[in-house]
């Protein structure tokens, strides 16, 4: 039998009643653990110094007033598992400290060197999972790069040691982004728009010297050290030749080769800013300045008289008149039942049906939407036509049990939002429990005032939410126990992966696994094969969105496909 004698866990015993420990001490020593035991006051303490795995609570601390102790350590520590331990453990004391979110259960006197072993190695294994999530939440997935709100702390602290001890020293802080990566993504899917953005990394980090990191889709930022002797207008042109050449390079997936040209910003400090937000706000000014130029350019942040106003991007212009005009459409993506193949509801997704260029896709609007703010008016127009459809899908017979919207994260700066979205849920007799709201983590774990009081006003109306791209962000255990979010929607990078890549397996298993000790419902988006289905249903997902059911569609097909007797298994698509 495989012992986890050779994971020699460290183990905690927390003992604050003064019982004898000395029989458990002896069978987890028995298995190899080595085992330190304090009282509860001294744990934080223990916790913090030593790498604790695994910690044994005695079952004093679920008498009443001590399941706090037990509710502490579970939200404080949630990577450690807690197991619970007493001579005898009775079936009252188990459900009581298992809705305060004990992990496992041992009595003493009855456990066998057998049971312990269950205990230890499934334990151990909980807790390799969470520190595994842990790990990958500092990691941007696709690039392995550290995520933009690390680059943002160790930029910050290079910053201020610029501002305080090193005077001579000066960076540019470069932004960039491939032209037509939206229109490549939509015309060839997003696993070959995902081979390019690895490659796009992979090279830009050959000739990065300092922080790198990824910004979103294909928008990367460095921050480059200049040495105070070097001549910097000719660094800077240097190094964004370099840039250009290189990102200019081939992209090869499949049997697919493309070229795709570049656009370059850069914003100095010292000379431009000493502050993140500022300097960052300098070189996407400045990237979006090239993009306006010739293919493939380079803009350094050039700072604007006050008094001369900015012209206005043309794409804004054209949201402003497409608003006018009515010129969105929503298009709906089924959500199926993953065991019954029943479609449950849908996801609504906008489109722009631009009068010359066709249908445009939301990653191609809705960036410069948050970035101008108006995505509030769109935000309004997509909560009235769902709550519009809903309304005709019930009043032909057919009847949904979900409706999932995007919220962004700058849809709350507008003070009026939960006012307004009660004005629609009026208007179109809208039921609240059938809304959802997917947000990002973003969004979510934002501390800002109004981004928590929208979310408690939303919630209050009876309309719950989604954690949108489950795995891709910072998620807090805590805080996600302590929002209204009743279901996390795994991001499609590691469904998609699911079919190849083992690692992506192993996420989405903890994801899902994390997502039924939560007890929240767990959504798979992104589903295109079988195989993944396949694996999904037997790691215990509740529900799919994806190809292999369908894409999203418009109204009309989208009812249709509701009326087709509301089966849609993932078999008989897969026949198709
Ligand atoms: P999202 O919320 O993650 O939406 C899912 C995206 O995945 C959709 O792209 C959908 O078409 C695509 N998708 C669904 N199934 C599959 C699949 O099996 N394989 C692949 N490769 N892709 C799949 P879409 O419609 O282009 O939307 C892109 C993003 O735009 C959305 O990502 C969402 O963040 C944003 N968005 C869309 N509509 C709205 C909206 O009304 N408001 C706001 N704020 N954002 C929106
Ligand atoms: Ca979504
Ligand atoms: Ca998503």
């Amino acid at each position: 039998m495989l012992s986890v004698a050779s994971s020699k866990a460290e183990c905690l015993i927390i003992d604050s009643c003064g019982i004898d420990t000395s029989s458990i001490i002896k069978q987890l020593q028995r298995q190899q653990c080595s085992v330190i035991q304090c009282s509860f006051d001294q744990a934080s303490e223990r916790l913090t110094q030593s790498n604790v795995q695994l910690i044994f609570l005695h079952s004093c601390h679920t008498d009443t007033n001590a399941l706090s102790e037990l509710h502490y350590l579970r939200q404080t520590y949630p990577r450690i598992p807690v197991i619970l331990f007493d001579e005898y453990l009775d079936a009252e004391r188990i459900n009581t400290s298992m809705l305060w979110q004990a992990n496992d259960f041992i009595s003493t006197a009855l456990c066998t060197d057998d049971t312990l072993q269950r205990v230890l190695r499934y334990n151990l294994k909980v807790y390799q999972y969470h520190t595994e999530i842990e790990r990958l939440n500092q990691l941007d997935p696709l690039t392995g790069m550290i995520h933009r709100q690390q680059f943002y702390k160790e930029f910050g602290e290079k910053l201020s040691s610029l501002k305080t001890t090193d005077t001579s020293s000066q960076f540019a802080l470069i932004c960039v982004d491939l032209d037509g990566f939206n229109r490549f993504n939509n015309l060839h899917g997003y696993a070959a728009g995902d081979s390019v953005v690895k490659k796009m990394g992979k090279r830009l980090t050959k000739l990065s010297s300092g922080l790198i990191s990824r910004q979103g889709n294909d928008e990367f930022i460095m921050l480059q050290p200049i040495c105070a002797n070097e001549n910097l207008t000719q660094s800077i042109t240097a190094l964004c030749n370099q840039i250009m050449h290189s990102l200019t390079e081939p992209y090869q997936y499949l049997d697919l080769e493309v070229i795709l040209p570049c656009s370059i910003g850069v914003a100095l400090s010292p000379k431009h800013s000493c502050e993140t937000d500022i300097l960052i706000n300098q070189a996407t000014q400045a990237r979006i300045q090239a993009k306006q130029q010739s293919c493939c350019s380079y803009a350094v942040f050039e700072q604007q008289d006050s008094h001369s106003k900015q012209p206005q991007a043309p794409i804004e212009h054209e949201l402003i008149n497409a608003i006018r005009r009515n010129e969105f459409e929503l298009f709906y993506q089924p959500r199926i039942d993953i065991m019954s193949g029943n479609i449950i509801g849908a996801e609504g997704l906008v489109r722009w049906r631009h009068p010359e260029k066709g249908l445009i896709y939301p990653d191609a609007f809705i960036p410069t939407a948050e970035r101008t703010g108006l995505i509030v008016p769109i935000g309004y127009w997509v909560i009235q036509q769902a709550g519009l459809d809903i309304q005709r899908l019930i009043s032909s017979g057919l009847r949904i049990k979900k409706m999932s919207i995007n919220l962004s994260f700058r849809q709350f700066q507008d003070s009026y939002l939960s006012q307004t979205i009660q004005r629609l849920i009026n208007k179109y007799a809208i039921d609240t429990t059938i809304l959802e709201f997917e947000l990002t983590e973003s969004a979510l774990f934002n501390n800002e005032r109004h981004v928590r009081e929208g979310i408690e006003a939303l919630h209050k109306l009876g309309i719950n939410f989604s954690l949108d791209d489950f795995g891709t962000g910072y998620s807090s255990f805590s805080l996600l126990q302590k929002l209204p979010i009743s279901s996390l929607k795994i991001d499609r990078s590691f469904v998609g992966g699911a079919s190849h890549n083992a690692d992506d397996r192993e996420i989405v298993k903890a994801l899902i696994r994390l997502a039924h000790s939560l007890n929240k419902e767990i959504i798979a988006e992104g589903v295109e094969t079988m195989g993944q289905l396949n694996f999904l249903t037997c790691h215990g997902c509740h529900q799919a969105q994806g190809y292999l059911y369908s894409k999203p569609v418009p109204y009309e097909e989208f009812k249709a496909l509701l009326k087709n007797g509301y089966q849609l298994t993932a078999e008989s698509t897969a026949m198709q």
